[in-house]
């Protein structure tokens, strides 16, 4: 449970401050709309109990539609994708389908390459900017190692010091 939640503050962390930014103003907004406005257009205002409700829903939705677009925003950037295409794809499909869309379609994390830095998806073994293995991997038997395994986990062989 520790693991889930540090995953989900670490997820937090990546919104960009202009997503918060703009998910207040759209939380004030509605409360300005729903508390002010909303008097000068109805004859018959909805009871105030009403209005603090439909203020704080409609605002909540805003700002966490604001925060998903930093999120997809820096997140896209993260997993290779097309950040700009991403960030417009969600702002036009409506009612939040883009973000369904944006889930369901991203690519796996990307990780950096330990010899040069550049990207690379997980599944791959080399690197395909320098063409160094991505991962360590054992020098008897050749099977695939963790960084800063000491022995091999399929032979048992004591692992060469990493060139
Ligand atoms: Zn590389
Ligand atoms: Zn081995």
């Amino acid at each position: 449970m520790d693991k889930l939640e540090s995953d989900f503050s670490k997820e937090l962390k990546i919104i960009p401050w202009w997503s918060y930014l703009l998910g207040s103003i759209a939380f004030l907004c509605m409360q300005f709309v729903f508390h002010v406005a909303i008097l000068h257009s109805e004859k018959v205002p909805p009871p105030p109990a009403v209005r603090s409700l439909l203020g704080v829903v409609t605002g909540l939705a805003l700002a966490v539609w604001f925060m998903l677009l930093g999120y997809v925003n820096r997140d896209a950037g993260r997993r290779g994708m097309n950040r700009a295409l991403w960030t417009f794809l969600v702002i036009i499909i409506p009612n939040g389908i883009g973000y369904i869309i944006y889930f369901i379609m991203r690519k796996p994390m990307q990780v950096p390459c330990p010899h040069c830095g550049a990207s690379a998806e997980p599944g791959f073994t080399y690197c395909t900017k320098c063409g160094k293995a991505l991962k360590p991997s054992c020098a008897s038997c050749g099977a695939q190692m963790r960084p800063g395994d000491a022995f091999c986990p399929s032979c048992g062989k004591a692992a060469a010091p990493s060139a």
